[in-house]
């Protein structure tokens, strides 16, 4: 089969796709026939040989496709639609996935639609109600709103709760499409002090909830924007890994929760459970098109050195396909 690896750490440039054997699916696993498959920050990270956590030679960690095989213990059908978070090997004709973690694709969406779904929502999920806490009575801010998961996180904090949502986005059309998906604060972080537009759309008490994609850089910003005992998750490093100067005082003034996070490498069994409740609480809503994923654009698998380039040019306002064509 084809599939995506990496000559050496580095650059786009560095991406080949290349023969592969098929996988074969081992004790409760399912092998997919891929039809799309989604890129993703970690991608990048392990295509710079940085992760530290990749152990599969083919990239990729989220794919939508049709089940082709199945181990001697699982109970699926073959054809089935499934997407979901592979264990690497997403950028390939054929990929294996731990069956219980497989979600059936919701009828009104295509495969590309769905391969946009299972990392972006699944960690906006997660951070937004398994770390964060997130309540009615909540303000929280969404950091890089244009985002994969600023869009998907958007979109559940609107859907399934009352909370107040506070964006911030580098761009008016990033900006306007968060607004469409129900952020109620739209800030402009390039023209705007987040920080002040925050307290001012909180009557001085800052957001309860900030997902923080950005780190580093956001550091003294986010101090300023949270509330006394919130809730401060880190997604990611976007704006760098190490904070110059740290005042733990404000920290502990503020009785700030600090927690930090990474899904991919996470356990096989704490996946299978994020994705079951998320099954249950989101798919219906996905299925009644009251939540939906966001494409920016479609790649051809073999055009996979402008897909990455194309985020990491920060261009796109949702998720980056790549088709696996026949
Ligand atoms: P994405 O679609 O590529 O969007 C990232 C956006 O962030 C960019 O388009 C850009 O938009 C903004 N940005 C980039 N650098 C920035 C900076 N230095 N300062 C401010 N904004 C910046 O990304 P994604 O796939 O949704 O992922 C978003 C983040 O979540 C990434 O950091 C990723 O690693 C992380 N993530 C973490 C987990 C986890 O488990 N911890 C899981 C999935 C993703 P603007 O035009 O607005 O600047």
């Amino acid at each position: 089969m084809k599939a995506v690896n990496v000559k050496q750490p580095g650059g786009a440039e560095q991406l080949q796709v290349k023969e592969f054997s098929k996988p074969l699916p081992k004790q409760g696993e399912i092998l997919i026939k891929v039809n799309a498959a989604a890129v993703n920050r970690t991608d990048i990270v392990n295509r710079e040989g940085k992760s530290g956590y990749n152990t599969n030679p083919i990239l990729g960690i989220e794919v939508a496709g049709e089940v082709v095989d199945v181990a001697s213990d699982v109970n699926i059908e073959k054809g089935t639609r499934v997407m979901g978070l592979v264990n690497g090997g997403a950028y390939a004709e054929y990929a294996v996935m731990p069956a219980d973690r497989a979600m059936i694709i919701p009828d009104n969406l295509s495969f590309e639609e769905a391969a946009a779904i299972p990392e972006v929502f699944l960690t906006a999920y997660q951070t937004l109600f398994w770390l964060g806490g997130l309540t009615d009575e909540d303000t929280v801010l969404i950091h890089a709103g244009g985002s994969g998961v600023g869009t998907a996180a958007i979109q559940l904090a609107k859907q399934l709760t009352k909370a107040k949502i506070i964006t911030t986005a580098g761009s008016a059309e990033k900006l306007d499409y968060c607004r469409s998906l129900g952020a109620d604060v739209c800030i402009n972080y390039k023209e705007e002090s987040f920080p002040e537009e925050v307290l001012k759309a909180t009557n001085d008490q800052g957001a309860d909830l900030i997902l923080d994609f950005i780190g580093a850089s956001y550091w003294e910003k986010n101090l300023q924007s949270i509330c006394t005992d919130g809730r401060w998750i880190l997604i990611g490093v976007l704006g760098g890994t190490e904070v110059e100067k740290v005042n733990l005082m404000q920290l502990m003034l503020k009785r700030v929760q600090l927690k930090g996070t990474l899904l991919t490498p996470r356990s096989d069994e704490y996946k299978q459970q994020l994705t079951q409740d998320f099954s249950e609480h989101v798919l219906p809503l996905i299925q009644e098109n009251k939540i939906k994923p966001i494409i920016d654009k479609i790649f051809k698998l073999e055009d996979v050195q402008e897909a990455h380039k194309h985020m990491e040019e920060n261009k796109n306002i949702g998720k980056i396909i790549l088709r696996i064509d026949e």
